[in-house]
């Protein structure tokens, strides 16, 4: 992770203050409060200095992102990865807003507490600015180069290597003098699986926000096999694009991720055993309750409800470490997904009752596919849709047929998911920040299981969303038109 210190950091800012006058840099404290305030940012955001010092940073965001928590969340990521791109409109002093771009940075005392964090910000509107912009550009990738020790290398929108790091250099045994200016690919081709970076790498430029971490494989002469995990972070806009990658060295994590696996896998399989033994006496309890005092009712009821949860929680352990040993597998049958639909919504209708769940549609639609695990993906996606939803009052449920495949979407009028958190979601563990501060109870391994459970069967699973407004989940299976 690379966090500015204060010391780089000041060399930092008198840099960036000296030679670039077009861009606004500024510092708060841990809560957002404004702290420090350059003539850069007062051209750009039109306070003074001493009109905006100890105000909160928040009143340069439109409403609509306070509202999603953007401030809060860009503050996370920077405090998480070292820092968080800042793209977006921003409000002026006198309420006009204009497209922001820039980054934001933790800020560390000489004793690497964290105190703050340092905000860069130029107005990227200004189309006369453009010509200007781009040398500045190239003077602060440099800067902003020269504060990393990681292997990062800043590349154009033609993929020509603008700056990178020694680390980089260094790390893919690179000749130093040689490769500015140099294309990307053509450099990286030797130790690194070119194919696999061009494919992945075109792939991470088209997401929007560039937000789409990849892995590669390369042979480091030395070391050998080594895997190396790629992080893509715009830097600038169209039309004068610039971006950086950052990489990382897999290889060991990897190794203690998998001793990891195979740990969560026996520590499921050990306690399914105990908790069975649980659920079957909680069953004999519940039998037993006639004459029993109210609280004893009431206490085995609970009793019973966190062994299910805790049952269906070793049983979703087990299956993605069955995933990533490659062991998990599924059983095909030919079934009327229509049907599997209705009865499970039909299900969530009795069991509870702050949304109305609807779904109209009868298609027959049968498939060849694992009627559990399928099964499991609809309660996944149906159960997300009413717990992040909390203020609304239904989810509606559709089946379609397009192309040879049954699609089902859940759509739900809930809060929604902001763009920078989007990669998160079939990750396993994955949880947004946002989702992370409320006491929606989750462990983040549900879409993670679905995604898996979905592609081995031949379908897709995605979702489109609107912070605020709600999102919709939806997959899609191969319909089965073959004999029943
Ligand atoms: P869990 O719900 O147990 O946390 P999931 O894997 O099912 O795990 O979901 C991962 C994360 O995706 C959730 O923690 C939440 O942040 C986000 N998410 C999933 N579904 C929705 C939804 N319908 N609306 C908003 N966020 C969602």
């Amino acid at each position: 992770m690379s966090i500015l210190s204060v010391e780089k950091g000041e060399a930092y800012y008198r840099n960036i203050l000296k030679s670039i006058k077009g861009y606004a840099v500024f510092t708060t404290d841990k809560d957002g409060i404004i702290t420090s305030w350059n003539p850069g940012a007062q051209n750009i955001l039109l306070y003074k200095a001493d009109e905006i010092i100890g105000k909160n940073g928040n009143i340069l965001y439109i409403p609509e992102d306070i509202n999603a928590r953007v401030p809060d969340i860009e503050l996370a990521t920077a405090l998480q990865d070292g820092k968080a791109i800042n793209e977006r409109f921003h409000v002026k002093k006198d309420q006009t807003r204009f497209w922001g771009s820039g980054l934001v940075f933790p800020l560390l005392d000489d004793q690497e507490n964290h105190i703050g964090f340092t905000k860069i910000m130029r107005n990227v509107s200004d189309e006369e600015q453009a010509e200007v912009n781009l040398r500045e550009e190239q003077t602060l990738a440099q800067t902003l180069v020269s504060a990393f020790n990681e292997p990062i290398v800043v590349l154009n929108s033609d993929l020509k290597i603008i700056n990178f790091t020694s680390a980089f250099v260094q790390y893919f045994s690179l000749n130093k003098t040689s490769i500015t200016g140099k294309d990307f690919y053509e450099i990286m081709d030797g130790g690194v699986n070119i194919e696999q970076l061009h494919l992945k790498l075109e792939e991470a430029l088209k997401n929007e926000n560039f937000h789409t971490d990849f892995e590669v494989a390369y042979i480091h002469t030395q070391r050998g096999a080594r895997s190396v995990y790629v992080k893509p972070r715009r830097i600038y806009q169209p039309p004068n694009l610039l971006f950086s990658l950052e990489f990382e060295d897999l290889t060991e994590n990897k190794a203690v991720m998998e001793e990891k696996d195979v740990f969560i896998s026996v520590a499921s399989h050990e306690i399914r055993t105990p908790i069975s033994v649980i659920k079957a006496y909680g069953q004999i309890l519940s039998r037993e309750l006639k004459d029993a005092k109210p609280i004893v009712t009431k206490a085995v009821i609970k009793i019973n409800e966190q062994i299910s949860y805790m049952s269906s929680l070793i049983t979703a352990l087990l299956d993605t470490s069955k995933i990533t040993t490659g062991k998990f597998e599924i059983e095909l049958e030919v079934f009327d997904l229509c049907n599997l639909v209705k009865e499970i919504t039909e299900g969530f209708r009795l069991t509870q009752t702050s949304h109305k769940i609807i779904f109209t549609q009868e298609k027959n639609s049968m498939v060849l596919a694992d009627k559990v695990r399928t099964g499991s993906v609809i309660t996944n996606l149906l159960s997300n849709a009413v717990k992040y939803s909390p203020n609304a009052t239904e989810v509606r449920v559709n089946l379609d047929i397009i192309d040879h495949q049954v699609k089902v979407s859940i759509h739900d009028y809930g809060m929604g998911i902001p763009d920078i958190e989007k990669g998160k979601l079939f990750q396993r563990f994955g949880r947004t920040e946002s989702i992370k501060k409320t006491k929606i109870p989750g462990t983040g391994l549900g879409l993670h299981l679905s995604a898996e459970i979905i592609k081995l069967q031949g379908g897709e699973i995605g979702f489109t969303t609107e912070v605020g407004k709600g999102s919709t989940f939806y997959f899609t299976l191969p319909l089965y038109e073959g004999e029943v």
